[in-house]
């Protein structure tokens, strides 16, 4: 959330002006997919950056950080070893399969090393995220002939009172479902039941999500690999419990497919909701978890967590994606929120 501080500051703080605090602290950035191509599973969940605007984004990167790897980074912050001045780490979440046909030649074309935080469930595309869910339909909805029958059902679903609902009305009504709520994730499926389909056969058809044998091949190529959840839930919805139990298994499930001695762990969506004392306490009793990665921009980071600033936008952002404009927003929204944030000397 902005405050009037941030949007009286915004036109001034460019990355020019922020560049100078950034050189002894990690500037750590992540998105999920590149592609030139429309993404049904994503298309109403963020844009992401085009191949043009993801090399250009590199190239600046490149130009005014230097990139550090993981090891680097968990040795930094676990056993004090330095990093380079103006250091940048790059991640990418979901393990979607843009990150082999896209992202991952580019990386290495450039020599850019990276780090891919998977969700056990999705690998080898056995499960479908209820966000990607939400976006497919929606975009299956606003392109396919739905007959008055079908939109009546899905209406109704919806709890919307009008007889026969046009096209638009269900599209508000299905993007207003929460994807945190499971009775909203039932009508969903629900909805998606009533314009025949079945999860597992798109899963199938599109396979969206990396094998386990591509995801192999990644770390054959040098690039490391995280835990992101057994199946995305976000951590806010879990008791103490399910917590615990979603970690073990989803550390489990990547130290045992890909014979990891450690594994990093990024929230799935963010860390809101979960103590720094909970975090601390699983990293002091499971020796394979390095160290947390969140999502809160330039707060600052620790021992137990590393936070980053997402590159991807709103989906309706129409201008060319600028990293330096990106970094400049989120440091200037983590200097007015969080305390400490001074020039590092
Ligand atoms: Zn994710």
């Amino acid at each position: 959330m902005r405050n009037g501080l941030e949007t009286a500051l915004s036109p001034i703080v460019t990355f020019g002006r922020v560049r100078p605090f950034l050189r002894r602290r990690l500037t750590s950035v992540f998105g999920h997919i590149v592609t030139d191509a429309p993404n049904p599973f994503i298309a109403e969940v963020y844009r992401p950056p085009t191949v043009g605007e993801f090399r250009r984004a590199l190239v600046f990167l490149q130009k005014n950080f230097e990139f550090v790897t993981l090891s680097q980074v968990v040795a930094h912050f676990r056993d004090g070893a330095s990093l380079p001045d103006y250091p940048v780490f790059l991640s990418f979440d979901d393990g979607l399969r843009e990150t082999v046909d896209v992202i991952a030649p580019i990386l290495k074309e450039l020599g850019v090393p990276a780090t891919f935080f998977l969700t056990a469930r999705a690998v080898d595309n056995r499960y479908l995220f209820y966000g990607h869910r939400r976006s497919y339909l929606l975009t299956l909805m606003q392109s396919m002939e739905m007959s008055m029958a079908a939109r009546r059902s899905i209406g109704a679903l919806l709890g919307l009172s009008a007889q026969d609902p046009v096209r638009d009305v269900l599209c508000q009504a299905l993007r207003a479902l929460s994807v945190h709520r499971a009775e909203d994730c039932v009508r969903l499926d629900e909805c998606a039941a009533v314009l025949g389909v079945t999860w597992r056969a798109v899963l199938e058809a599109e396979r969206p999500f990396l094998t386990a044998e591509q995801t192999s091949a990644l770390l054959s190529d040098g690039f490391s690999l995280g835990a992101h959840g057994t199946d995305h839930t976000k951590f806010a919805r879990l008791d103490a419990t399910d917590r615990g139990r979603d970690l073990r298994r989803s550390v489990d499930f990547m130290a045992e497919t890909f014979g990891l001695d450690e594994v990093p762990f990024a929230f799935p969506h963010s860390h809101k909701g979960v103590a720094r004392e909970w975090m601390a306490e699983r990293l002091a009793v499971d020796p394979r978890l390095s160290i947390f990665f969140s999502t809160a921009n330039y707060a600052p980071n620790d021992r137990v967590m590393i936070n980053r600033v997402c590159f991807d936008r709103p989906v309706d952002a129409a201008e060319p994606l600028d990293i330096g404009a990106v970094l400049a927003r989120s440091f200037l929204h983590s200097a007015v929120h969080h305390a400490g944030l001074r020039r590092a000397s």
